[in-house]
Parts: C-alpha cells; structure tokens; sequence
C-alpha cells in the first residue's frame, strides 16, 4: 500500500472550482491570483499538528492551502483570508508579522492557544470565515483593525 500512502501524503492536487473556471474564462491574470491553489486528503496538516498548539486541520502558505481530508467552504473562506492578507504583506511580511503578534500575544497570556486565537491575521479569518460576500468586499489590509481586539476563542 506504499503508493497509496505516498499519494495521500502528496495530496491531490485540486484547483478550487472557481479558480479553474478564471483560468479557462479570463485571460485576467491578476482575477485568478485572488484564490490560492487547493490540495486535499494532505499530511501537511498533520504534520503542523506536531509543532502547533492547536490541532491544524488547513494551512495557506505562499500560493498554497492544504487541507487534511476534504476542504469545507469555511475552511476554504478562512484559508482564502490568509492568502490575501499574505499577497498584500508580498507574504514574507505576512509571515514576519504574524510570527512576532504571535509572539507579542504569547507575551501577554502565556498561552499558545490564546497567542493564536488572539493573532490579529486569525481574528480576521475567524470573523469573516461564514460570510460568503466578505471575499469580494474586502478591504486592503483588514486584519489591521483586529490589533487591539483580542478575545479568547473564536
Ligand atoms: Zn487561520
């Protein structure tokens, strides 16, 4: 069962139905970079689960999102939300910035837990995650007003 196992480590490539739609419909270049490329039934997940304090069930970095068994369109929107606060932040700033709120929140509650539900970048995605008109209505840089608006959990 060895190929069997590599392919659900791989993952399967999957581009999201509306992406694959842009690319065949549009020559717009820049309309299909709104989405980011979908993996499903992927061990990166897992894998995170390891070093995360929480249990991973999807993760967006870079043009990619992996999800562990199906992607829900919750899990999709939330993803979604990280790809584009990562392509205004030209994502290594994305990724500094949420490494160091991580870190200030740590600071505060000394708890990786709280430290995640508490990042600015999370807030957004979890605020947003239900609501199916927020991808098109989104402003530049929103996930600035969650600074200062910490919370517990979701
Ligand atoms: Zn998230």
């Amino acid at each position: 069962m060895r190929a069997r196992r590599l392919s659900w480590a791989a993952g399967e490539i999957l581009r999201f139905r509306l992406n694959a739609h842009c690319e065949k419909m549009s020559p717009n270049v820049g309309a299909c970079m709104k989405y980011p490329i979908l993996f499903v039934n992927s061990r990166v997940p897992v894998w995170l689960s390891k070093f995360a304090p929480i249990e991973v069930y999807a993760v967006s970095f870079g043009p990619w999102v992996w999800c562990r068994g199906i992607c829900t369109t919750r899990m999709w929107q939330h993803e979604t939300i990280h790809y584009r606060q990562q392509l205004e932040l030209l994502f290594v700033g994305q990724w500094l910035l949420y490494g160091l709120f991580w870190l200030l929140m740590f600071a505060k509650y000394r708890d990786g837990r709280a430290a995640y539900w508490n990042n600015p970048f999370e807030r957004e995605a979890y605020t947003h995650e239900l609501d199916p008109h927020y991808l098109e209505d989104r402003k530049l840089y929103a996930w600035r007003r969650y600074i200062f608006d910490n919370c517990h959990e979701p």
